[in-house]
């Protein structure tokens, strides 16, 4: 047995996550599929390894001086990783978010210690839309900065420099493929990138979930969105800076009723609570699996991301009421 040794800052915390072998996606797959468990972060989920580099890049630029401020537009994971990070080095969190997010994430913003700022809902091309609203507070504040992550590459190379290297050696040099979605883009692109610097054959995948853009971006060259999802955190209408120049093969979409079903499985049969996002990524795992051992790939192996904890959701994917007024299938054991 190997142990890890003593972290001496909460922020070494970050990263160094396990890599798990699926059984049912595997058996599904025909081949192996493991599981990046980034719900084993401090703020469980991805996104702790975003904040922490777009933090340490504005301290290395100047732009973050000591008890400044880190200003986000962002009603998810961004928000807690931020917030968590900037408690670590004395920074305030300003955290813009529209006013329609749900209560539990308000509760757990302001339980972090950051300050919210609620706007109302409006479209990208609004002024008054979140993204927005952020920049320009970030602006008026004296001392604060913006995290910017869909644009701030920070973001990707946070998973260029830590990500993909981990995966590399927990696989011992042996990957044959790699798919997650895209909400940023930071991930599927910086994994994307560290990964091919290793070994270029390594089979790099987009999964996309129903009404994002980017499917029909990499299979036809053309920004179109089809259907919709609920899936939190995901989704993309267009090229982001972290997504361009993105080392992407080939591409897979998948429905909600998809990722759920494995959402259910892993749960079920391996005891695994996780959120839709990493169920999607699960299911296109399995097809990026089952279409190397098409093409005869010996013993293909497929790493993908499993983004964040279940326990994010338990009043939505994990609530029978929401699952119905949704559409989607109740799992038996709420039913
Ligand atoms: N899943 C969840 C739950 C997320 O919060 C995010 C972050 N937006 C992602 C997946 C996608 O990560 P990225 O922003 O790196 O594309």
């Amino acid at each position: 047995m190997t142990f890890t040794p003593i972290r001496r800052s909460t922020l070494e915390l970050i990263g160094n996550t396990p890599l798990v072998l699926l059984q049912g996606p595997s058996a599904a797959a025909g081949c192996e599929i493991y599981g990046k468990c980034e719900f084993a972060n401090p703020g469980a989920s991805v996104k702790d390894r975003a904040a922490l580099w777009i933090l340490r890049d504005a301290e290395a630029n100047g732009t973050l001086q000591p008890g400044g401020t880190i200003v986000e537009g962002t009603a998810g994971n961004t928000g807690i990783g931020l917030a968590l990070v900037a408690n670590a080095c004395g920074y305030k969190t300003i955290i813009v978010m529209p006013e329609t997010q749900s209560r539990e994430k308000m509760d757990t913003l302001r339980a972090l210690g950051a300050e919210l700022v609620l706007v109302p809902a409006a479209p990208f091309s609004n002024p008054g839309h979140f993204v927005h609203t952020s920049r320009r507070l970030a602006e008026e504040t004296p001392g604060a900065v913006w995290a910017n992550q869909f644009d701030n590459v920070a973001n990707r190379k946070s998973h260029i420099e830590s990500t993909a290297p981990e995966i590399w050696e927990q696989m011992a040099g042996r990957i044959d493929g790699f798919t997650c979605a895209a909400g940023t883009g930071g991930t599927i692109a910086g994994v994307g990138m560290g990964l091919k610097a290793f070994d270029e054959n390594i089979v790099i995948a987009l999964t996309d979930p129903h009404g994002a853009a980017l499917y029909n971006y990499y299979a036809c060259g053309e920004l179109k969105a089809e259907g919709s999802s609920v899936a939190e955190g995901i989704g993309q209408g267009r090229i982001t800076a972290n997504l361009d120049g993105a080392p992407i093969d080939t591409q897979f979409r998948i429905s909600d009723a998809e990722g759920m079903a494995w959402v259910g499985r892993l749960l079920q049969d391996e005891g695994l609570a996780l959120g839709l996002s990493s169920g999607i990524n699960v299911a296109g795992a399995v097809a990026l699996g089952r279409r190397l051992v098409a093409e005869g790939r010996p013993a293909p192996r497929v790493a993908t991301i499993l983004c964040d904890t279940g326990f994010r959701y338990l009043s939505t994917l994990y609530n029978r009421a929401w699952l119905e007024s949704k559409g989607l299938p109740v799992f038996p054991w709420l039913a």
